[in-house]
């Protein structure tokens, strides 16, 4: 019974090196690599070991007869992306095994270990890490602003996708590491500076994301009912910045503006019955609110049609499996004018999917997601709150009008300027060569200093998409270490403890994490994964209580660093 990859996949190609027949594709060298929307096993060349089965960080992986109904399509997904054959025809297994990329060799230097800053928690910066750490000989600091780690892994992943979510137990692996240091709760350009980081390593790699949201510049953006939708996001996983977010959801229509899979979060969790997003670690205050809620439609309105969809084909199989979706007639015209000879296969997918979809004129019998397409965003209505939406039909000037009480924008995000580094205004990045920050006046690299994740590639990508970026990042940092190139430290990491902890006493360890995550599943009581502390003070006063460290802890430290 062959396996197959279904809708949690994360790209990070783990299943590609450890399947024995190199039967999973596209492998991370191949050109489709970077724009793929899933990797694919070959049912033909599977030859059942279920190696892919334990690599999988995320559980994307099963054997057919284990798939649930929602996960039937997958099947045929995972077929259609290899040639057509006979249905007995066997691929011999290949004797060539999956490429694995080069180790970075760390080529011992006098004066100590390899040391590197990264700055961030999330996938890109635990991806950097891991990769870091299959060498002896190099130790790793890691900074994040808030005293819990894992970056969108926590506060990015919609709460319904807890098998996505699997991907920290490989973090909590990396963060375990004794040669990485976590300062959790400290701000880099705050509390310390890059300067700082560049006296105390070799080098710093930025893994900071693009948290940024792009922001849509029409008339009534801005008023009460408002928001982008990374903001609810955040306000529905617990982010301690957004806790207090008004979400209004007193209106029977919310438009969400733009249709990448970040919108199709955002409706799923806007419709889903709340009793069974009860079962997950979505924030309570975004649990009562749902609870309480009246949106009976959600609107996913894309300016261009349906074959210019952003959202990805297994999110779209994921979202019609467990929320009614539906289209008006006029874009099922547009979805059957799409379909020609011509349209390649991925979006004839998507396109075959949503022929199929029920009319807008069935009858609501609960709430629904409704894609919507051609409409331009021209201004929120309303005077002192949001109270709907005016869209040009694009390419025309004709106007079309959706009331609504909630208007969300899911326009993609932008990386944020980084303190005394170089950065492209246009692309919203730091500019790079595969990693190295480049200084864009002279095209030479800017010394030491490192990029990966969002903020060097841009908001493209899965969680697993990560993996590799990083590790061309570490390749690089690692050559440059190894020719000479990168200054060493001035001071110990005694001295950068101090400094750490007299700029910020309240500075979160590995210890504090670890008793903030158990804090948090033990309030999920065995039903939800977990509560999540979703005040700052909260984390903190749960941090206390990890157990203070070992002599023999504190030694082994000393000696580390
Ligand atoms: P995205 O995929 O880039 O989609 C952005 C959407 O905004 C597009 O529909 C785009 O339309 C529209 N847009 C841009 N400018 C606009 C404007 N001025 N007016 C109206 N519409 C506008 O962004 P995203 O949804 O934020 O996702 C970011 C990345 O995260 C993607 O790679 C996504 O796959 C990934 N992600 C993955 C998952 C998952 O796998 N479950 C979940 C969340 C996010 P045009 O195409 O016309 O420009």
């Amino acid at each position: 019974m062959p396996h197959v990859i279904t809708q949690s996949c994360c790209s990070d190609g783990s299943c590609v090196f450890a399947c024995p027949v190199n039967c999973i594709h596209p492998t991370p060298d191949e050109p489709g690599f970077a724009t793929a929307e899933m990797l694919y096993i070959d049912p033909a060349a599977c030859v059942d070991c279920g190696a892919c089965v334990s690599a999988c960080p995320v559980g994307a992986i099963a054997p057919v007869s284990m798939l649930t109904e929602a996960q039937l399509p997958f099947v045929e997904l995972n077929a259609a992306f290899y040639p057509e054959r006979r249905p007995d025809e066997k691929v011999p297994p290949t004797s060539k095994l999956a490429p694995v990329p080069d180790a970075p060799v760390v080529h011992s230097r006098p004066g100590g270990p390899l040391k590197v800053a990264i700055v961030g928690s999330g996938p890109a910066a635990m991806y950097a890490a891991d990769e870091l750490l299959t060498q002896r000989g190099v130790r790793v600091t890691m900074f994040e602003r808030l005293p819990t780690p894992y970056g969108l892994v926590r506060a990015g992943v919609a709460p319904d996708h807890q098998s996505t979510k699997r991907v920290t137990r490989l973090f909590d692996q990396v963060t375990a590491r004794r040669e990485l240091r976590l300062y959790l709760n400290v701000e880099v350009g705050t509390h310390v500076s890059h300067a700082d980081l560049l006296a105390h390593h070799h080098a710093v790699v930025y893994a900071v994301g693009a948290p940024n949201d792009r922001r849509l510049d029409i008339d009534g953006m801005g008023l009460p009912g408002t928001a982008t939708a990374t903001e609810v996001v955040a306000w529905y996983n617990g982010h301690p910045d957004y806790a207090a977010l008004p979400v209004r959801l007193d209106h029977d229509r919310a438009v969400i503006i733009g249709n990448g899979n970040v919108a199709l979060d955002v409706a799923r969790i806007l419709t889903t019955e709340p009793d069974l997003l009860a079962a997950t670690d979505i924030a309570d205050h975004a649990l009562a609110a749902l609870r309480a809620s009246r949106v009976e439609e959600v609107v996913i309105a894309a300016r261009r049609g349906p074959a210019q969809s952003a959202f990805t084909l297994p999110e779209l199989i994921g979202l019609t499996a467990t929320c009614d979706v539906v289209l008006e007639a006029a874009d099922h015209d547009l979805v059957r004018r799409d379909l020609t000879d011509e349209t390649d296969p991925l979006t004839r997918n998507k396109l075959e999917i949503l022929a199929k979809l029920p009319d807008a004129s069935a009858p609501v019998t609960r709430p629904r997601i409704r894609l919507a397409y051609r409409l331009t965003p021209r201004r929120v209505t309303g005077e002192t709150r949001a109270e709907g939406v005016e869209f040009t039909v694009t390419g025309t000037d004709q106007a079309c009008r959706l009331d609504a009480g909630l208007v969300l924008t899911s326009i993609g995000y932008r990386g944020r300027p980084i303190t005394g580094l170089p950065f492209d205004d246009a692309a919203g990045v730091v500019p790079n060569d595969g990693g190295r920050v480049v200084d864009p006046a002279s095209g030479r690299p800017v010394a030491g200093s490192y990029v990966a994740g969002w903020i060097k590639r841009g908001p493209t990508g899965f969680i697993g998409t990560n993996k590799s970026c990083a590790a061309q990042t570490v390749h690089h940092l690692v050559a440059d270490y190894n020719t000479g190139v990168l200054a060493p430290p001035s001071a110990g990491y005694r001295e950068l403890d101090r400094l750490v902890r007299d700029r910020r006493p309240d500075v979160v360890d590995t210890a504090g994490w670890r008793a903030i995550d158990a804090a948090e599943t033990a309030r999920g009581g065995g039903q939800r994964p977990r509560v999540k502390f979703t005040s700052v003070p909260d984390m903190l006063e749960a941090a206390a209580a990890a157990p203070a460290p070992t002599l023999g802890r504190r030694l082994l430290a000393g000696l580390l660093g």
